[in-house]
């Protein structure tokens, strides 16, 4: 047998933050310069692919795109962490945001380990801390709000009455990764279960990007102004007192156009490198 053949190589499984490639870690960047493969999300930078990888390095795009048929399958996308890992490769598995928030990082983790190849774990900015920042809006601001939590609005209008009425009257920031689409029928929900005439909505196109766009509103308001918009991908939702405090302390200007930072999963397809 071939001696290099039974060299593991290892997987490295990073996040690379919501956009703005300066917010890429020091030590996600390091694997990247180092890294054989990287096989990358849709929403990550395609700046950090072109800027901060070897230029001979293998680029594999696996975007998923929801309501999108050309996503790649999961199982497709860890058997490729496990196939160029078996052949000794560095491979960086880059993931839009934080490796781990609202990622399929538990199957691949399952399948490196069930082969027994060696990997790391490195966290990224996610977006709901880019999009805050970059929104001005600070999530726990003393006297605003004590907790916040990470959500996505699964099917507003259905399920548990408990759960809506609880959001609908919780302190806590509320922020909503996923959930531009069924916006509408979210706020619905919320203002049906009660909440409060104090909270406001903020949504964040394309955070951190230069294309992002704040638009916020008392929650309230929200259906008369906004309902049937259609947001940018990716976009994301900030719920509670905090976001009044965007008009404040908003310090980016937003972006006029309306161009899409990340290329679409078909556009995706077209630039891989493999
Ligand atoms: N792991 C990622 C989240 C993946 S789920 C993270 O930690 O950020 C994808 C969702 O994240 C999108 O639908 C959107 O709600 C949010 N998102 C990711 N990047 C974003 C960005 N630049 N601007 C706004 N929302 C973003």
């Amino acid at each position: 047998m071939n001696l290099d053949s039974i060299h593991i190589g290892k997987v490295i499984l990073a996040g690379a933050g919501p956009g703005d490639p300066e917010l890429l870690t020091l030590k996600t960047l390091r694997y990247l310069q180092q890294a054989d493969v990287v096989v990358a999300d849709r929403l990550v930078s395609p700046d950090i692919l072109a800027e901060y990888t070897r230029p001979d390095a293998l680029i594999i795009s696996v975007g998923k795109q929801y309501h999108n048929n050309a996503s790649t399958p999961q199982s497709v996308i860890s058997q490729l962490l496990v196939t160029h890992a078996l052949e000794g490769r560095l491979v960086v598995r880059l993931k839009g945001g934080d490796v781990s928030i609202f990622s399929n990082v538990l199957d691949e983790l399952e399948t490196l380990s069930s082969h027994g190849i060696p990997y790391e774990l490195v966290p990224g900015v996610t977006a709901a801390l880019g999009a805050a920042a970059y929104a001005g809006i600070p999530l726990t601001a003393r006297g605003y709000a004590a907790s916040v939590r990470f959500l996505t609005s699964y099917q507003p209008d259905a399920g548990d009455e408990k759960y809506w009425h609880e959001l609908a009257h919780t302190p806590d920031t509320l922020v909503f990764y996923m959930s531009s689409a069924p916006l509408d029928q979210l706020v619905h929900r919320l203002a049906k279960e009660g909440i409060a005439e104090d909270r406001w909505i903020a949504v964040i196109e394309q955070a951190t990007t230069p294309l992002q766009r704040v638009s916020s509103w008392p929650v309230h308001q929200y259906l008369a102004a906004a309902a049937g918009s259609e947001y940018a991908s990716p976009t994301l939702v900030i719920l509670g007192r905090v976001a009044a405090l965007h008009s404040s302390f908003q310090w980016l200007a937003n972006s006029r156009s309306r161009e899409q930072y990340f290329p679409s999963v078909q556009e995706q397809k077209k630039i891989v490198v493999c």
